[in-house]
């Protein structure tokens, strides 16, 4: 963790005014001219360099990505219901097997593809691989330009799939599209950069819940990033001045975190 990791949303300590690089617009697409599948990925690779270097890449094809190390941490995500589209499974972990969490994933019928990393390329990995519902696997070393090519892939066949029904999250006049990425605020577009956009979604999958400074930070950064429950606050900040009136559904609750009233 001595690299500094190259995450645009670093946070630091003390927080003045405006204390946060200011994230790219999600839906922003001038620089490409052609638009973009962004997707919402989570890596699970337990080789640090891997993981950043993934990380990296990724991000710079403008994909939203969450990262875990082990998989414990690929469960807790996953299971926070966070709008992953694919994960990214690397089969030999610390803590359990690649083919355990994607059982597990599978177990729970979380909408997700799973694209299995695996080093070992015999037949009966990519069979129990498969038999555990992975949807596609890749044999380490690979090509960053395949990994991408099979991650879009999977993210629009999984898009296509009956399973995947709940692709937009409303409460009340806040309505999130998450097959175009598009939030809307009674009827209005309202334009959210990349961590804006995870927060307000891990809100409104859990309406009326208070979630803590720690888990918004879970949900909404990369892992590793140099970020402060700080950050949380001026997210929040953020997110509510865009909301405009719907703000007032945004409930801070002293001492604990923040709540979405359900409406
Ligand atoms: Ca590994």
């Amino acid at each position: 963790m001595s690299e500094t990791l190259r995450l645009p949303r670093a946070a630091h300590q003390s927080s003045p005014r405006r204390p946060l690089a200011p994230d790219t617009p999600l839906r922003d697409f001038s620089a490409q001219g052609a638009t973009l599948a962004l997707m919402h990925l989570l890596v699970v690779e337990d080789d640090d360099r891997l993981r950043r270097l993934l990380t990296r890449l990724l991000g710079e094809q403008r994909h939203v990505v969450d990262v875990a190390a082990n998989g414990a941490e690929a469960l807790e995500l996953a299971e926070l219901g966070s709008g992953i589209d694919v994960v990214i499974l690397d089969i030999g972990l610390p803590d359990m097997s690649g083919l355990d969490v994607a059982r597990a994933i599978r177990a729970k019928q979380l909408p997700v593809a799973i694209l299995m990393l695996t080093a070992r390329d015999t037949v009966a990995d990519r069979v129990a691989g498969l038999d555990t519902g992975a949807d596609d696997y890749l044999v380490k070393p690979f090509a960053f330009a395949e990994l991408s090519a099979r991650v879009r892939a999977l993210g629009r066949r999984n898009q296509a799939a009956p399973h995947r029904s709940e692709t937009v999250l409303s409460n009340g006049p806040i309505r999130l599209d998450e097959s175009t990425r598009a939030a809307t605020v009674a009827g209005r577009p309202v334009e959210l950069s990349p961590r804006e956009y995870s927060l307000l979604e891990c809100f409104l999958r859990h309406p009326g819940q208070v979630l803590s400074r720690d888990q918004l930070l879970d949900h909404a950064w990369p892992y590793g990033a140099a970020v402060t429950p700080n950050a949380v606050d001026a997210y929040v900040h953020y997110l509510r001045e865009k909301l405009g009136d719907e703000a007032r559904l945004l409930t801070t609750v002293r001492g604990h975190g923040y709540r979405l009233d359900d409406e």
